[in-house]
């Protein structure tokens, strides 16, 4: 399940340390060590899947269900004005950790530093 040399892998096993938000058999999402915004959110399948392009069906149903949940998890905590959801595929577009996640992105105001 776990692919080996993988961050994100790394943090789901708890080898690696990070700020969690949500938990369950399926999905992990802990705060983005980069915190672009704050609250940044990271939301990971706990099963290794490499980008949308080899994302399995129900591993994207699984992860997507519990969006609502973490977002207004988010909200409660940090109270964005909006919030964006990111999700880069491939070097070309971004992408640096190569284990699907989407960005959750609070937006505080034209200080926030996103553009
Ligand atoms: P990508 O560029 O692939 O869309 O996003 C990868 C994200 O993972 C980056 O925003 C980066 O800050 C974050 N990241 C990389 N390594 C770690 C880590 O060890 N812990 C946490 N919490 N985030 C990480
Ligand atoms: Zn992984």
């Amino acid at each position: 399940m776990s692919h080996e040399n993988c961050i994100f892998c790394s943090i789901i096993q708890g080898d690696i340390p990070s700020a969690k938000v949500f938990e369950n058999d399926d999905v992990y999402a802990f705060l983005d060590l980069s915190q672009v915004t704050e609250g940044h959110t990271l939301v990971i399948p706990k099963k290794h899947e490499e980008d949308i392009f080899s994302l399995q069906p129900e591993t994207a149903a699984s992860l997507f269900r519990h969006v609502p949940e973490i977002a207004n998890a988010i909200d409660k905590t940090f109270s964005p004005k909006g919030l964006n959801v990111v999700n880069n595929n491939r070097e070309y577009a971004g992408q640096s950790v190569f284990h699907y996640h989407l960005h959750l992105l609070p937006r505080h105001g034209d200080e926030d530093g996103f553009a």
